[in-house]
């Protein structure tokens, strides 16, 4: 019955690429990003992760990931929980994500097509990330070093930093679009990854413009409550100037005014009572020709 697993469903008919179960060490949530330096395949069909498959299939010498993707296929190798042959000093413990191109060649590549082989190997990290959540670890979605990965820290590591005479997935492996594509896999939400500064500057703008909209309601009040307003068919004369006994009239009619100036304006009911509240104990400012006097 087929597992789904690559190199489960077909036989290595020369030398067995996994083992099971790995040997002296669990996952750890380390993951080693190579390119697995076959020709890329720019023309129709994507076969470069199918072919470079069956290259491992076949080889004779060890050379195995978790994960082979090209530009239109994700290719599950063989389970987290197995070891593959994808990096000498760490294999014990990491999981290997490889791209089905060369790691000298990104720039060359078409932008379309250099897009989704890094949209494939995002999906297949983050895959990842989500295992390792069932497993209690927590991937940050991050770049680690050689030396952390070999020490077992979660994270993603360069094969060309952890391994020995390596350099995938090579200089023109753009690790910032990866990690952001990887959060966007992820779902993970722009709030948790905003800074401190951003979050202060998004309040800070979010309370000038709240402010402006009472500021127009309290100038919006005070010309209703010199010119009159109309509710349904009822039109409600104006009060020519607020005193103390005009003031009482008016939270009178705080609640058909509020309906009728949230109408108007398009704010919430709260916001009106706030800027009522404000009107009404700081005094009405009006602009244009209507004036009213301060209390
Ligand atoms: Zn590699």
């Amino acid at each position: 019955m087929a597992t789904g697993f690559y190199l489960l469903d077909n036989p290595q008919p020369i030398t067995a690429q996994y083992g099971y179960p790995r040997r002296g060490a669990s996952l750890s949530g380390t993951c080693i990003i190579h390119t697995a330096e076959c020709l890329a395949d720019l023309v129709g069909a994507d076969t470069s992760a199918e072919n470079t498959a069956n290259f491992i299939r076949t080889r004779a010498d060890y050379g195995s990931y978790h994960t082979l993707v090209d530009s239109d296929s994700i290719i599950e190798m063989a389970p987290y929980e197995y070891e593959t042959w994808q990096d000498s000093q760490t294999n014990p413990w990491a999981v290997g994500i490889s791209a089905a191109v060369q790691a000298d060649f990104w720039h060359t590549y078409p932008l379309a097509f250099r897009e989704k082989v890094y949209r494939n190997m995002a999906a297949a990290a983050a895959d990842f990330v989500r295992y390792m959540k069932t497993k209690g670890i927590t991937v940050p979605v991050k770049r680690i070093t050689g030396a952390q990965a070999r020490a077992r820290v979660p994270g993603f590591c360069a094969h060309g930093d952890s391994g020995v005479d390596r350099h995938d997935p090579g200089s023109g492996f753009d690790w910032t679009k990866f990690l952001k594509y990887v959060n966007e896999a992820l779902g993970t939400n722009k709030e948790d990854t905003l800074t401190a500064a951003e979050v202060k500057q998004i309040n800070a703008h979010t309370t000038a413009e709240v402010n402006r909209g009472v500021d127009k309601v309290i100038d919006y009040l005070g010309a209703v409550l010199v010119s009159g307003y109309t509710v349904g068919d009822v039109k409600y004369p104006g009060i020519a100037k607020v005193d103390i006994q005009n003031q009482k009239e008016a939270r009178a009619l705080d609640a058909k005014v509020t309906l009728a100036l949230s109408k108007a304006s398009g704010l919430t009911t709260e916001q009106i009572e706030a800027a009522v509240k404000k009107a009404i104990t700081e005094g009405a400012k009006v602009t244009g020709n209507l004036t009213i006097e301060q209390v």
